[in-house]
């Protein structure tokens, strides 16, 4: 079931520090996100990536449906097929294309070389694209590791691209994504100069995409920026993304802020609920008959949060014996009067056994 959630994204791309154009292409039109690094050279890689972003722009599905993206992916490759056919750009020319359906939490993903898609999702970082190129494939056959890829002279050659061959068909992912979750697609003079380890770091350590995507592509170029950098960020983010380790520091401050407040607010009415109570008590007094003696308490009986809500006041020994029975009725009932001098001055009319 697809949640409905808000989606903040950057997509930018850099030349780098060694070539003098710029090859990639990237597209942001959500739902619908690229990521195309051109080959064929100055006039002819970036002809490619460019025709391949427009083609997809035209052709992608506006819903997560993998088959219709991989459709429009194949659209692509005829375009640049075409092209090449009829004197734009070069014979040859070709591209990667990584392109990614963001739907709420539904997310497909349609993939062409070595520009990669990855999910991050908490503390990790995972693939979800392999890369066509040659290393790769030496790297599965248990030739070549991650590291020495990096540095192999094939590094940049990939097995299948949009451009060359009319039958070519793209890789095709479906994710679950969870609120909190980000997608990164990015193109290999992003990876080729960052570990995955690093790159997990400057997404965690940037919550802004945007920011983020600027410190990845920095981090690129100082490490050498061999190649063009496309960065391309899409966060998923939603009311559950709240605890699952995504939540950003301010959501966390104002959460404190709007608790601390309640608090005072509920502090507040309490303290006037007993303040009130406590000056009506004051007014009140009522007198209680206990063994021969009548005793005044200021208050009134019983006790607000385990406080008493009566003082003890003065007493007299009353001769019961010759009270009225109008007065022995009302002494066996708590009397209550409307101030303390009232009651006092009933409890000093009543007969005392020490009177004459
Ligand atoms: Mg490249």
């Amino acid at each position: 079931m697809t949640r409905r959630t808000r989606q903040t994204w950057v997509a930018l791309t850099d030349v780098g520090r060694v070539r003098s154009h710029n090859e990639d292409a990237v597209l942001a039109n959500p739902p619908l996100f690229a990521v195309a690094d051109g080959l064929g050279g100055h006039e002819a890689g970036e002809i490619a990536s460019q025709i391949a972003i427009e083609t997809l722009r035209d052709h992608a599905p506006r819903k997560p449906d993998a088959n219709a993206l991989g459709r429009a992916v194949r659209a692509a490759n005829r375009e640049v097929i075409r092209a090449a056919q009829e004197g734009v750009g070069r014979s040859g020319m070709g591209t990667t294309i990584t392109a990614a359906i963001v739907d709420g939490t539904d997310v497909v993903i349609a993939q062409v070389g070595d520009s990669r898609a990855y999910l991050i999702r908490g503390d990790t970082l995972t693939r979800i694209t392999e890369d066509h190129s040659m290393v790769a494939d030496l790297i599965r056959s248990g030739q070549l590791t991650e590291a020495e890829s990096r540095v192999h002279p094939n590094r940049s050659v990939i097995t299948r691209a949009l451009g060359t061959d009319p039958n070519m068909y793209a890789d095709t992912f479906e994710v679950d994504a969870e609120p909190g979750d980000r997608i990164l697609l990015c193109s290999d003079g992003l990876t080729g100069m960052l570990t995955d380890d690093a790159i997990l770091d400057l997404l965690q350590r940037y919550r802004d995409p945007a920011v983020a995507a600027r410190a990845l592509i920095d981090a690129a170029n100082e490490a050498g920026g061999v190649d063009n950098i496309s960065v391309v960020i899409v966060d998923i983010e939603g009311p559950s993304a709240r605890g699952k380790g995504f939540r950003s520091r301010e959501m966390r401050l104002r959460s404190w802020i709007a608790a601390i407040g309640w608090l005072l607010v509920a502090a507040l009415i309490a303290g006037a609920i007993a303040a009130a109570a406590w000056f009506y008590a004051r007014s009140r007094a009522f007198v209680v008959l206990e063994g021969s003696r009548a005793v005044v308490y200021q208050g009134v009986p019983g006790e607000l949060a385990g406080i008493s809500l009566s003082w003890r006041d003065i007493s007299s020994e009353v001769d019961t014996t010759v009270l009225t029975p109008a007065q022995q009725a009302a002494l066996n009932e708590d009397l209550f009067f409307d101030d303390l001098e009232s009651a006092r001055r009933y409890v000093r009319s009543l007969p005392t056994t020490s009177a004459p």
